[in-house]
């Protein structure tokens, strides 16, 4: 997307400009927030470090990247007008169409007046006397407002593998989240992938295409299933354009605010043959059913998760045709769904084409260095013209702990979490008065951009109270911080997933001191949780103090 849209005018380097709020980032979360704050009449200025609005889909522009939630769940649903104006190509949207559907929204409501792109925010300062805060730029350009929106998205903070040699590779090296603008073209390379996770997934079937040779450095395997994708039909569009009320209302009754609702039933209970035939219908159909629409039980007992595991493991048998390559992409520390199920298209049948190696880097060839010419195993040293590292992200915090980040009495926000983070809702931090966060830690997410409107919603109200009160500051009490962190613990408790390293657990042993298991989302009820915060916003707000 060219850069020809009315942007911010970037003030003189010395001047200082104030705000009624900034906002970081420009992506879903930041887009929204700023047409809420302009409805409240407040003035805002979004800093965005990209060169356009989109957040995640401006980033993540590596082969193969898009949605795994149904498009027609994904988009905006506070403007009846955008949902009814705007066709959606497929049912699982490519990166591109999305990043174009980002834009056309922008343009819509011409967001990019008050965004200020190529503007990455390094510190963010309360001053608890002026009750303000002062927000400075990589450039050395600071901003004054009295509040502060982290719209800085839940898997932003990229990480490079922690591996010695890395920066000696000769040729280019590319991380997913940091893709070209300009597609890269594979033809007749010799390619080397790091990682196996969503992003990979996506990438290798696409990659395998072009690439002259792939080599897959697996360290541990996931668990995907089919997305089965297709295009969807004018006359489709217009009968999904008639419904959106009911797929919206219908979301909003869904644990994680997707179309699926788990199947009442609990797996041991079903007969084998019943099971297996639901097995197999949820498998053949587009989307996360097999994962969100399975029997409730398979994410809180064993038994349950073993035998989906063992179903899943079984397709998986079927589709590669190697058996020593099929046992090496079965996950055996953990069960199906207790990390995130990664959607694919024709992800395991690319291991059947004669240009696709697997190297198991966790039992048989540890990767022990790149070296200027690509990657050396314990074994031997594989020669790559282009390498990837789909190596992921330091999940929720990481985004938080790169900007210097300081409330009342210069409490810094990384210390203030660096055991695990401790929120009110996911949205406001004790100690960080008016620093409002939409996907923050230990909020619900589910589907994201419907976590995003529902807590961006929630934020203006509060918003507005203050408005209307001619308060100056907002803050949560301590009480509301523990009672809600517990609950939070709580909630994760008996989860399978809980019992896993991975981004949602808050490990990364690329990043230091991201080795040891947290809790980052809230995993109850995303029903629960809407009526939770609907009770605050009907209560006047008890739970928080206001000045
Ligand atoms: P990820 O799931 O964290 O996967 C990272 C991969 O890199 C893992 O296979 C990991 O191995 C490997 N790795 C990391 N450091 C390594 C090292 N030093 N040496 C060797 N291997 C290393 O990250 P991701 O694939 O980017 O996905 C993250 C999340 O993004 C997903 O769970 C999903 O929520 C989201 N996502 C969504 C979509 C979508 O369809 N909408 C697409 C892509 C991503 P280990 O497993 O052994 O750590």
């Amino acid at each position: 997307m060219p850069d020809t849209h009315v942007v911010a005018e970037r003030p003189a380097q010395d001047q200082v400009a104030t705000y009624d709020a900034i906002v970081i980032g420009a992506g879903i979360s930041g887009m929204f927030m700023l047409y809420r704050l302009r409805e409240l009449g407040m003035t805002a200025r979004v800093f965005e470090a990209g060169t356009n609005v989109g957040g995640t889909w401006y980033w993540n522009r590596y082969p193969g990247a898009r949605f795994d939630s149904e498009s027609w769940t994904y988009g905006f649903s506070f403007s009846k007008e955008l949902m009814q104006e705007w066709d959606w190509k497929e049912h699982f949207s490519p990166q591109p169409d999305t990043l174009e559907y980002l834009n056309h929204v922008a343009d819509k409501f011409d967001l990019r007046r008050d965004m200020q792109f190529r503007s990455t925010v390094t510190a963010a300062h309360w001053d608890d006397a002026a009750n303000q805060w002062t927000v400075t730029l990589e450039s050395g350009q600071q901003a004054k407002s009295r509040f502060l929106c982290t719209a800085i998205g839940i898997l932003s903070a990229h990480t490079l593998p922690a591996i010695s040699g890395r920066d000696s590779f000769h040729g280019p090296a590319y991380h997913p989240a940091r893709w070209p603008h300009t597609p890269v073209d594979f033809t007749g390379q010799r390619v080397g992938i790091i990682g196996t996770g969503a992003t990979a997934i996506q990438a290798i079937p696409e990659i395998a295409k072009q690439a002259q040779q792939l080599t897959i450095f697996q360290r541990r395997p996931n668990w995907a299933a089919p997305l089965h994708n297709a295009r969807i039909s004018k006359e489709e569009m217009e009968q999904i354009k008639s419904h959106y009320e009911e797929i919206y209302a219908h979301c909003a009754t869904t644990p994680m605010w997707f179309i699926h609702q788990a199947d009442r039933r609990n797996t041991l209970e079903v007969p084998p043959d019943e099971r297996e035939a639901f097995w197999e219908k949820l498998y053949a159909e587009p989307g996360f059913g097999i994962w969100l629409g399975n029997f409730r039980d398979i994410g809180v007992n064993e038994k349950a998760n073993a035998a989906i595991s063992e179903f899943i493991a079984g397709k998986i048998r079927q589709r590669v045709k190697d058996p020593k390559v099929a046992e090496k992409l079965i996950p055996k520390d953990h069960g199906f769904g207790a990390r995130r199920v990664p959607l694919e298209s024709g992800y395991f049948e690319a291991y059947n084409r004669d240009n696709v190696t697997l190297i198991d880097t966790l039992q048989d060839e540890p990767i022990e260095r790149i070296t200027p010419k690509g990657i050396r195993t314990t074994k031997q040293e594989y020669e790559f013209d282009v390498l990837i590292y789909a190596t992921g992200f330091d999940g929720v915090t990481g985004a938080f702990d790169r900007i210097d980040i300081r409330g009342t009495n210069g409490l810094r926000l990384k210390d203030a979490w660096a055991e695990s983070p401790r929120t009110y809702l996911g949205m406001l931090a004790e100690g960080f008065p008016n620093m409002l966060m939409v996907l923050g830690p230990h909020t619900a997410r589910g589907n994201i951009p419907q976590a995003i409107e529902h807590s961006v919603e929630f934020q203006a109200g509060m918003l507005r109270f203050v408005q209307q009160h001619n308060y100056t500051r907002v803050e949560t009490r301590p009480e509301q911080v523990g009672d809600w962190t517990r609950t939070v613990i709580k909630a994760a408790e008996k989860l399978l997933s809980s019992k896993v390293d991975s981004w949602q657990t808050g490990v990364n042993r690329n990043v230091e001191g991201r080795a040891v298991r947290r809790v980052l989302g809230y995993n109850g009820n995303g029903v629960h949780f809407r009526r939770t915060t609907d009770e605050v916003a009907k209560g006047g707000y008890k739970e928080l103090m206001f000045r």
